[in-house]
């Protein structure tokens, strides 16, 4: 089972539909990759939502005790928290409510895109602190990972 923040399952999609295949491994020593893989290849991956540090955290040079202490970059959202814990708290809550899930609701990865198809046509309320020229490109990407990632792993008849 990979315990996984929400917004890190739509940020995996979102790279997806922007073209990325592989996923490298990044200087803050997170999982990302290991993660994404593990989601990206089999549609059955077993997800467990965790709204503190997840899967992708455990190993970031970021997660201290289980808190993350890196900071966004708020030039271009004033509006938005300065530290990531909360950025991504704000963000995670967000999606919880729109797709229906608490922390420790457990669901496959395909599941979980199947409530994202449905409920992420207009995401401009979930970052609404960001400009919005920035989320309809996010947007238009999380839609084309979200079908791509239904395409792949659809079940063979
Ligand atoms: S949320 Fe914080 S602790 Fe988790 S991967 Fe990102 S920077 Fe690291």
């Amino acid at each position: 089972m990979i315990a996984i923040k929400p917004h890190h399952f739509v940020d995996i999609l979102t790279a997806l539909g922007e073209g990325h295949v592989e996923f490298q491994p990044h200087a803050y020593g997170h999982a990302l990759h290991c993660v994404a893989e593990a989601i990206l290849r089999d549609g059955n991956a077993l997800l467990r939502m965790e709204l503190g540090a997840d899967d992708i955290c455990q190993p970031c040079c970021h997660n201290l005790d289980g808190s993350c202490n890196d900071t966004i970059d708020t030039s271009f959202r004033p509006e938005a928290p300065k530290s990531k814990r909360e950025w991504n708290l704000l963000i995670d809550r967000r999606w919880c409510e729109r797709l229906g899930l608490a922390q420790d609701d457990c669901l496959t990865a395909r599941e979980f895109c199947l409530r994202l198809r449905e409920s992420s046509e207009d995401i401009s309320d979930i970052y609404r602190e960001m400009p919005r020229a920035g989320v309809l490109e996010r947007q238009a990407k999380l839609q084309k990972g979200i079908s791509l990632f239904l395409a792949k792993t659809a079940p063979v008849p």
